[in-house]
Parts: structure tokens; C-alpha cells; sequence
């Protein structure tokens, strides 16, 4: 009997705004163990949705510091809180992370006092610190972390103009996945995924972001140009299945979908079309509060 890995999907869509898909987040489960990844708008408010109840998270990770990432870290660490946290949460991040993190508890620092004088001792006074690590940016897959048998290594991804931005590599129970973060087609990405048994891996589909793009243009002519710098740095699914097939994926996850599409099976088939024709094996988009395991590769 293989011990419990998976992957618990908070939020699967972009910056934008729907109503089925909120920012960036995800927990690896292992064992007894919680990791976030990534906290960007809604993921925070899905965790309880999801199953895992956000004290017993007492590690975050962060790929990059888009506002879709990690908005969401007050939210976070107020109900980590709240629900019985008594020891810090550690974080590792990219350079950044420690700024992040210090505006967001300087934007605290009031509630923080107020719930103290209100609660007292029933709220553990550790429950609320944070330590954070940053962690070098490396072509080249670096092991930063490790939680018993869970094992984290991170890569940088080429996200540019976000530097440094960095994708995981999870490893436990003789199983790997890999979380691509924000990125574009790249070679650690590809280095990083090479007979893992799950891609991660956020998705543009370029002809469905041009349909948005045009049908802004008359009315938001300025929403319409920013749009059109997105495809520059992020992966389209075409070049997925090609990634996934050359680095021999066990499977596919879609995650970080753009444009966001509803949950709705007819438009997930239309958002991954041809993706099959070039690669094998299973691909699927994720759902928020969807829990997915991390199986053995058949091969
Ligand atoms: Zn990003
Ligand atoms: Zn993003």
C-alpha cells in the first residue's frame, strides 16, 4: 500500500477575475505532511473547502511574486491562526519573499494586536510568526527542503521580466512531481520534468486568449494591449505536449489556465484540443478543491 501523495488544487485560473477558478494555490500532501504552494487571490478561503485545515500547514512555498501568487498570504496566515497554529510557518521563496511576507504582517500588525487583546492565550502567540528562507535561483534542480520523506527541490524558470521565478520538484514514497510555476517554454523546466510521474504545469491557449483580445479591443482597447504581453511569458499547450512527451511525463496536470474557462467538460476538451495528437499519456485540467494523487508511472 503506497502512502497518501497528492496534489490539492485551491485555485487553477490567472489574475482575472471568475467565478470558477480563483489565483494560484496548491497543497502537496504527503503523509501527514502539508506544503502550500503558492496563495494567490481565493486560495486561502478554498483550503477548508479542499479538506485541510490551515493549521496544519507549516510550510509555504512561493515560485514568484506576482500578485496572483500570493495575495492571498494574509488571509492565510490569519486562519492558519485562528484554527490552532502554535509554531511559525516556515516559508521559502525566491529574493523577495522576505519583503512580501514582511508587508503583509506590517499590514497585520493591527489585527493581530487587536485579536490578542480580545482572545488573550487562546490564540497561540507563535501561531502567527513567520520565518522565511530565500532560496538561490538554479538552472540545475536544487534540493532545498526536506520533511521526512518528502523531498523539495526547486529550478528557475524563465518568467522574465519576473526574476528570479522558480517551478518544484517534489519527491516521496519512490513518486515525483513537478510544479512548473509562471513560465515559458524552458530547458529547466524540461530538465526538471524528465521521467517525472506528474507535470503540474500552467497553460495558455493562445487561440482562446486572441478571441478575448479581440472582443476587448473596441470597448477596452488598453485591457486589450496588456493582454497581448501575455503569451511572452507564459507556455502554450501545444509546446506542453511537446515538453511532456520529450521528458517522458507519466501524466499531465493544466493548472493556471489562461484565459480562465468555466468548469465545464465541452470547454476544458476545447482549451486542451490537440494536446493528445502530440503526447500519449493522460492530460487533464485540475479544478479548484479538486484533490489529484501523484501515481506511479506505468513504465
Ligand atoms: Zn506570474
Ligand atoms: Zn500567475
Amino acid at each position: 500500500m503506497s502512502e497518501r501523495f497528492e496534489i490539492v488544487f485551491l485555485g487553477t485560473g490567472g489574475p482575472l477575475p471568475n467565478a470558477d477558478r480563483c489565483g494560484a494555490g496548491h497543497v502537496v500532501v504527503a503523509g501527514d505532511t502539508n506544503v502550500l504552494v503558492d496563495c494567490g487571490w481565493g486560495a486561502a478561503r478554498k483550503l477548508i473547502p479542499s479538506g485541510v485545515t490551515p493549521s496544519s500547514i507549516g510550510t509555504a512555498l512561493f515560485t514568484h511574486m506576482h500578485s496572483d501568487h500570493i495575495t492571498d498570504v494574509p488571509d492565510f496566515l490569519f486562519l492558519r491562526w485562528v484554527t490552532g497554529a502554535t509554531t511559525p510557518l516556515r516559508v521559502y521563496g525566491p529574493e523577495g519573499t522576505q519583503e512580501m511576507i514582511d508587508g503583509f504582517m506590517m499590514a497585520l500588525r493591527r489585527d493581530i494586536g487587536f485579536r490578542i487583546a480580545h482572545h488573550g492565550d487562546k490564540l497561540h502567540p507563535n501561531g502567527i510568526k513567520v520565518e522565511v528562507e530565500e532560496i538561490p535561483a538554479t538552472e540545475s534542480r536544487r534540493q532545498f527542503l526536506d520533511i521526512g520523506a518528502l523531498r523539495f527541490e526547486s529550478f528557475e524558470v524563465n518568467h522574465f521580466p519576473v526574476v528570479p521565478a522558480l517551478g518544484f520538484r517534489a519527491t516521496y514514497d519512490d513518486r515525483s512531481v513537478v510544479l512548473s510555476g509562471d513560465t515559458k517554454m524552458c530547458d529547466s523546466l524540461s530538465a526538471a520534468s524528465r521521467d517525472v510521474d506528474m507535470l503540474v504545469c500552467e497553460a495558455l491557449n493562445v487561440p482562446m486568449l486572441q478571441g478575448m483580445i479581440d472582443s476587448l479591443r473596441p470597448n477596452a482597447p488598453l485591457q486589450a494591449g496588456t493582454l497581448e504581453d501575455v503569451p511572452s511569458y507564459h507556455i502554450s499547450t501545444p509546446e506542453i505536449a511537446e515538453l511532456a512527451r520529450d521528458a517522458n511525463v507519466g501524466e499531465v496536470v493544466l493548472t493556471h489556465v489562461l484565459p480562465s474557462v468555466k468548469n465545464d467538460s465541452a470547454a476544458e476538451e476545447a482549451f486542451m484540443k490537440g494536446m493528445s495528437d502530440v503526447y500519449p499519456g493522460s492530460i487533464r485540467m485540475a479544478r479548484d478543491t479538486q484533490r489529484i494523487p501523484v501515481r506511479k508511472r506505468d513504465s
